[in-house]
């Protein structure tokens, strides 16, 4: 039996990020992973898939390089090549964490972990004791009643490791996972088709977001079906069939199933301990408490964004609560998100129609096209910057689609999280000619001083 002053079952964003801080608090860690530390962000998610859509950029690139005068021709993707290279990045960034985790002194457990007590974890036949628990064990794929994951049916965890192109795919639903595996796929050279059961792709974003997105799929010639659900699907040697409810019929070569993650806590004994859940999340607290005392949880397990970034900030916070530092709480509402297809779709804040459901016609709406920023227009891209105010008040929601415009997102939840109003804004200096400027320019247009828009 070994003990610690904290025991954290889970090595993914959550988890290890809560070890870093705790240990740098001065607390004795113990962190445990059946499988590699940095979980799905590093190894099944973020990382590999940006690594994915960034050859998807260099592909488009060669292929739209007359349009900028450069002479090269697009001959295909290698496959394997591709896959060389993320697991190149994936490699780097899994040895750097690595020595991180050494070098602060955690203990890192490879096994399975069960809370068998609420202050226990039972890994490998060993009983680990912690002062304080945290629960960090993330999330799965899921899929739908009926559709069973095999052969040409896949997950995004399968679709990471094909070592061919397919010639044909139709995605599962229109949210982030789907919409970013279209693009990239689109880009590699794939026909595909995205079936989507709201009536938007990306339909928690401002709808301003999803109409500029769909816009720029149809142009792309990334088909897709909205406000329909699927019904059933079978498969072959020749490919998969999909029905959906309105009684059409598509084939294709591939099926990736993007409905959703579920919360990956079944068989681990927190029910048996008395720890609160629904439907398979673990409740907690704003300050990330379960009804458990000395037993916290973080990330996606946890009702709410599923974002490493939200699973990064939780787990400081619950390290800092427990150093008695008293961190501030940050709603989901002002994390920023980022969807990475082709355009990218970034916001942090509420929706026009959330504002106008809280504040009414108290809320002004500005959007910044950005056909007026020189940087967008080198680039050769479409799109615009959003921003939703309360009347004469901070800005508190800001919407943004373009190419590569998730990088905006840095200042836009600064601005949002500071509660800072354009006015704040617009006395700051933007520099020219990035498209960072189109903030700047969205935020002078607000405050009634346009520079590079009409009034
Ligand atoms: C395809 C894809 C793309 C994504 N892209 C992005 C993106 O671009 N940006 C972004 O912010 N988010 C992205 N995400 C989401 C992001 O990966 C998750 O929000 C994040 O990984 C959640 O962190 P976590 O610590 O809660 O869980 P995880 O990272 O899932 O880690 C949980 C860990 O717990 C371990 N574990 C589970 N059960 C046990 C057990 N019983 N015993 C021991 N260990 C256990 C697992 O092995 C795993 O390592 C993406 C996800 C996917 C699938």
């Amino acid at each position: 039996m070994a003990s610690a002053d904290l025991v954290i079952l889970g090595g993914g964003s959550g988890g290890y990020a809560c070890a870093l801080r705790a240990s740098e608090l001065g607390m004795s860690v113990i962190l445990i992973d059946k499988d590699k530390l940095g979980g799905t962000c590093l190894h099944r998610g973020c990382i590999p898939t940006k690594a994915l859509l960034h050859a998807a950029e260099v592909a488009d690139s060669a292929r739209e390089s007359d349009a900028f005068g450069v002479r090269a021709t697009f001959e295909g993707i290698d496959m394997p090549k591709v896959n060389e290279y993320r697991d190149g990045v994936v490699g780097r960034l899994y040895k750097g964490l690595q020595g991180l985790v050494k070098s602060r002194n955690v203990t890192f457990i490879e096994g399975t972990g069960r809370l068998v007590a609420p202050n226990t974890v039972e890994v490998n036949g060993e009983r680990h004791t912690g002062t304080t628990v945290v629960l960090a064990t993330g999330s799965y794929s899921r899929s739908l009643p009926g559709l069973e994951i095999s052969g040409r049916i896949m997950t995004s965890d399968q679709a990471l490791n094909l070592d061919y192109v397919p010639k044909s795919v139709i995605v599962l639903g229109g949210g982030v996972i789907g919409v970013e595996f279209a693009s990239v796929w689109k880009s590699f050279g794939a026909d595909v088709t995205i079936v989507e059961a709201l009536p938007h792709l990306v339909p928690n974003e401002d709808e301003a977001c999803s109409k500029a997105l769909e816009r720029a799929f149809r142009k792309r010639k990334i088909d897709f079906s909205l406000g329909v659900r699927f019904a059933s699907a079978t498969q072959d040697d020749h490919g998969v069939h999909v029905t959906l409810e309105d009684g059409r019929q598509l084939d294709a070569e591939l099926l990736l199933v993007a409905v959703g993650r579920g919360p990956n806590t079944a068989g681990m004994g927190f029910e048996e301990q008395g720890i609160a859940m629904e439907r398979g999340w673990v409740l907690v607290d704003e300050r990330l408490r379960t009804n458990v005392p000395g037993v916290f949880a973080v990330g996606d397990i946890t009702p709410g964004l599923q974002l490493a970034h939200r699973g990064f900030q939780q787990g400081i916070f619950v390290a800092e609560e427990l150093g008695g530092r008293n961190p501030a709480v940050i709603a989901d509402v002002n994390i920023p998100r980022v969807t990475y297809c082709e355009p990218e779709v970034a916001s942090v804040g509420l929706t026009e129609a959330q504002a106008r459901e809280q504040h009414g016609n108290n809320v002004a709406v500005y959007e910044y096209n950005l056909g007026g920023n020189g940087k967008s227009q080198i680039l050769g891209t479409a799109g615009f910057i959003k921003l939703v105010q309360v009347t004469d008040g901070p800005v508190i929601g800001i919407h943004m689609v373009g190419s590569r415009i998730g990088e905006q997102v840095g200042e836009a939840q600064l601005i949002v999280n500071w509660e800072a109003t354009p006015d704040d804004v617009a006395t700051l200096i933007h520099a020219h000619p990035t498209q960072n400027e189109a903030m700047g320019e969205a935020h002078l247009a607000l405050a009634g001083k346009p520079l590079h828009a009409h009034a």
